[in-house]
């Protein structure tokens, strides 16, 4: 088997989980800026998380021969400070140019508030105004739906921004079609407790189909296993899903939608 992982928060894991992974056949790992657990005070602890994910992450992931990508934004639990939010994003474009960074991600909404979404605009802002691939991620809480359709709006009211340039991380049953009809691709996130169950996953791509989609662990400081997408595809496996379809989740989807950054080569 192999497979990419296109959204993991290896800072919060240990040495091991890279070797895990590596063995269980990833060839890639791509990781978006994301929230510590508890809130920076300033713009120059984004800085140093930056430094961290472009320069020190790689090294770490290499010494298991895997591939280390990144993203880069301010995500939108600490994106209720909108001053602070302008100062980290001023950060953001000197390190566009760094050999591991895909893109503007994973920006989004949290609780759906007037701030997130002021803060959201600018990084959709940035993201077109250096031509970035966007990763997008969408409300846990119970307003996903809503918090969905405000971020398909800020996209499509950007005519910059090119849909097949973006994707919708963390997709469940009522938001994927509206996702892959807005021309987005769609990220399956797979967590042992909330999110999307293996089982559950597969239940929906054998709904909304393969194309456009791809499996993630988002595998963080949380409750949270870095091997799911490898464990999602026995289970396909287990379901009758030929190799090649499984493949096509777990390793073309990604490759395809990730290749549009020149940078991404594995
Ligand atoms: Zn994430």
């Amino acid at each position: 088997m192999r497979y990419i992982e296109p959204h993991a928060h290896m800072v919060s894991r240990v040495t091991d989980d890279y070797e895990c992974m590596a063995v269980a056949g990833c060839e890639a790992v791509c990781e978006p800026a994301f929230w510590a657990g508890f809130d920076r005070s300033s713009a120059a602890g984004f800085y140093d998380y930056f430094c961290q994910l472009t320069g020190h992450e790689p090294k770490r992931a290499a010494k298991f021969g895997l591939k280390h990508f990144c993203w880069l934004c301010v995500n939108a639990k600490e994106a209720e400070d909108v001053k602070l939010a302008g100062e980290v994003i001023a950060l953001i474009p000197k390190f566009l140019n760094r050999p591991n960074v895909l893109g503007i991600g994973e920006i989004g909404l949290n609780k759906n508030s007037r701030n997130e979404l002021k803060v959201l605009e600018m990084q959709v802002d940035l993201a077109a105004w250096h031509d970035q691939l966007i990763l997008v991620h969408t409300p846990h809480l119970e307003d996903k739906l809503k918090g969905t359709r405000l971020i398909l709006d800020v996209l499509k009211a950007d005519k910059r921004i090119r849909p097949e340039r973006v994707i919708i991380d963390h997709v469940e049953e009522h938001t994927v079609g509206l996702v892959l009809d807005a021309g987005h691709w769609a990220g399956m996130t797979l967590y042992p407790e909330t999110k999307c169950t293996p089982a559950r996953a597969i239940d929906i791509l054998e709904t909304c189909g393969n194309e456009r989609i791809w499996l993630n662990s988002a595998c963080d400081w949380g409750v949270s296993d870095p091997l799911a997408v490898p464990k999602t595809a026995l289970e396909m496996k287990k379901r009758g899903h030929l190799a090649a379809a499984i493949d096509k989740v777990i390793f073309q989807n990604p490759k395809t939608f990730l290749s549009q950054c020149a940078k991404f080569k594995i």
